[in-house]
């Protein structure tokens, strides 16, 4: 006999759809309404428990040995308070509770507090707080854009249901007819799935970002074109800033292409800068296209305990913002961490050798609910509750609206969820630090 759970949140990018149905059989997940096919396999796949390790385990002699939880939270304890330089990263898939518990764990170790968002979106974070930024909710977006501009990122792939949900699509109250009352336009390097189905499409030299948000600028300031601008002709570049002088409500939603292509947070400035201009002409806002669940999240919450949404040290007892000298790529690759405490993220998976290189050699613990890269070179592994589906919570969604997470099903048993593990550490950290 099955039953459907309804309105449960995807937890797994940062769309949030929280339209999901889960066909439930046996108290396990047969089957889902409304997913898109990563949301499927994320749900119905992770009850394959044979693959799930259940037990907290500690490396005797270079293999992992399964201990009780107590133990391996006395020995995370003794190897994050004996440390004078811990670095506690990731973050990015788990509750806002849990995120709020390393906030407090961090500062009574004085160590350093990172998140993923420092190796995708900072160069956003950065120029949001250098120039402001014009933005609205996903909702808005739905209800009022008339113009969808996909820059340097491919939803069709990275976030499936961000077109048919969100901004392409639906229908709306001013938009009544879906994708007939909108414009959708790509720019990227190359003619991606989502560039397939745009209205226009415009093809960008890589690394030449900069250049072309300037020229669409410079034309909308009344000045003269040369005949390419990275690669894209002139006629091109002035048909592209009249459709968005003549939408009634544009959105630019960007990705890594152009966080993460030359010129980084001066391409987001620069975009920010276009999206300003615009409004001068017509509404126009701007939303970065965030990867993990609740990444956005863990900048909410740094930001409300520290004032800072990253890369803060607490080494002096209070907070400090130092990007690209407290981010998780520069404390390894400059040696400066002496131990790590991974949370929900798996940086083993992209991290670049330098750093992976003294990650390796360095004490770490790792909470995630899986047996990662990461969980692999650790001292100490220890499993956790999956968030919004064996935990509840808070997350924010990319546009920062704030999402309840349900709890499906219980844990397998002995297994606790990140906040209570951290709540664990934190205690034990207290008698030694
Ligand atoms: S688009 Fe993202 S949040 Fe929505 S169902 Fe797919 S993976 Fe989940």
């Amino acid at each position: 006999m099955s039953k459907t759970i309804n309105d449960v949140v995807c937890p797994y990018c940062g769309c949030l759809c929280d339209d999901i149905g889960l066909v439930m059989e046996e108290n396990k997940i047969k089957d889902t309404i409304n997913s898109c096919k990563i949301s499927h396999t994320k749900f119905c796949d992770y009850m394959k428990s044979e693959e799930r390790i259940t037990e907290p385990m500690i490396k005797e002699n270079g293999e992992f040995e399964p201990v009780s939880l107590e133990e391996a939270v006395e020995k995370a304890a003794d190897i994050l308070s004996d440390s004078d330089s811990p670095l506690l990263y990731g973050w990015s898939s788990t509750t806002c509770e849990s995120q709020e518990t390393g906030v407090a764990l961090s500062e009574l170790l004085g160590g350093v507090l990172d998140n993923t968002s420092s190796v995708c979106h900072d160069p956003s974070i950065l120029a949001e707080q250098g120039v402001g930024v014009s933005t609205c909710t996903l909702g808005q977006v739905k209800n009022r854009a008339d113009l969808i501009i996909y820059w340097g990122c491919n939803p069709a792939h990275a976030h499936p249901r961000h077109l048919s949900r969100y901004s392409f699509y639906p229908r709306g109250f001013f938009t009544r007819s879906g994708e007939r009352d909108r414009n959708l336009v790509v720019v990227d390097i190359r003619k991606t799935d989502t560039a397939k189905i745009a209205d226009k499409f415009v093809q960008v030299n890589p690394n030449q970002d900069y250049e072309l948000l300037n020229a669409v600028r410079t034309y909308l300031k009344g000045g003269d074109l040369p005949e390419k601008v990275a690669g894209v002709p002139a006629e091109d570049i002035k048909e592209l800033a009249e459709i968005m002088k003549e939408s009634k409500f544009g959105v630019v939603f960007f990705g890594l292409g152009l966080t993460m292509s030359d010129g980084k947070l001066t391409n987001i400035d620069n975009a920010i800068s276009l999206v300003r201009d615009l409004n001068d002409h017509t509404k126009f806002t701007i939303m970065p296209m965030r990867g993990h669940f609740n990444v956005a999240g863990a900048n909410k919450v740094s930001c409300w305990e520290t004032r800072f949404p990253y890369a803060v040290d607490f080494a002096r007892g209070y907070p400090r913002y130092s990007p690209g000298e407290n981010s998780v790529v520069d404390m390894l690759s400059n040696k400066e961490a002496d131990a790590a405490m991974i949370v929900a993220s798996d940086p083993a998976a992209n991290l670049p050798g330098p750093a992976l290189e003294h990650l390796r050699e360095i004490p770490s613990i790792t909470i995630d609910p899986h047996m990662t890269p990461t969980a692999e070179l650790s001292e100490i592994y220890i499993p956790s509750a999956i968030s919004g589906i064996e935990a509840e919570g808070t997350a924010y969604r990319m546009d920062g609206v704030p999402i309840k997470l349900k709890k499906i099903m219980d844990p397998p048993e002995g297994i606790m969820t990140d906040e209570k593990i951290l709540e664990m550490v934190k205690e034990k950290t207290k008698g030694k630090k």
